[in-house]
């Protein structure tokens, strides 16, 4: 049956190239992508300019209900209707997504519009995040979760800010990149974990188009 309509689940520490690989991945397989980390950076972001207490539970339970998501196809973020793409990959949303994104009755709420999303979509779709196949998307056709040295994850981090201009020493990439995935392990809900059904697939060596040819050999041999 080569055409039916995937739902590949896309997992992994961050920085590890899980977005650019699945931005790529689904134009090359004509699919919706979804950014789950986008969405929470969202919450983050709202959270940061409203000066809300990241540990005021209730008030990040208000806010993830009250904001607007919208993910357009090119990938851009928007939130309340703003464009937010380059906002939300700031080093002060950064800092504090992995707390917001934290409590259970945040997390529901985003796992429910992220289902139905993928609900809505009338194509296959590519989902990245952390709980995709573990809670999202436990009957992904394709879960994938995808990994690299810290050094490699450090480097490709550090080039990706040179380029935009951002300017942030190597050191602190790495020790916010390993706190973050501290923090991202030891979640009590939605905690980045692989999949018993997973592969596990390890990027360190790979450029971005091998890595996405990889997944896409994969997803054919599905369909
Ligand atoms: O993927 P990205 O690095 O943009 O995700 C930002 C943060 O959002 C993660 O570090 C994690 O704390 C949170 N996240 C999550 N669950 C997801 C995706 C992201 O908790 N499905």
């Amino acid at each position: 049956m080569k055409n039916k309509k995937l739902i590949i689940a896309i997992d992994g520490p961050g920085a590890a190239g899980k977005s650019t690989v699945a931005k790529k991945l689904a134009l090359k397989l004509n699919y919706t992508y979804i950014d789950t980390g986008a969405m929470y950076r969202c919450l983050a972001l709202y959270v940061y300019e409203n000066k809300i207490a990241i540990d005021d539970v209730a008030s990040l339970v208000d806010a993830a209900q009250k904001i607007e998501i919208f993910l357009d196809k090119d990938g851009k973020v928007f939130l309340n209707g703003k464009d937010v793409t380059k906002e939300i990959r700031s080093v002060e949303v950064t800092k504090i997504v992995s707390p917001v994104s934290s409590p259970k009755e945040v997390r529901k709420l985003f796992v429910s519009k992220q289902r139905k999303l993928v609900n809505e979509s009338i194509n296959g779709v590519v989902m990245d995040g952390r709980d995709i196949g573990t809670v999202v998307l436990p009957h992904a056709d394709l879960k994938i979760f995808q990994i690299a040295s810290l050094e490699a994850r450090v480097q490709r981090r550090y080039l990706e800010n040179k380029s935009k201009g951002i300017d942030v020493p190597y050191e602190e990439i790495k020790n916010d990149i390993a706190q973050r995935d501290y923090l991202d392990i030891h979640k009590d809900f939605g905690a980045l974990k692989k999949a018993d059904d997973a592969i596990e697939f390890d990027t360190t060596n790979l450029t971005i188009d091998e890595a996405v040819l990889w997944i896409y050999n994969k997803a054919l041999e599905l369909m």
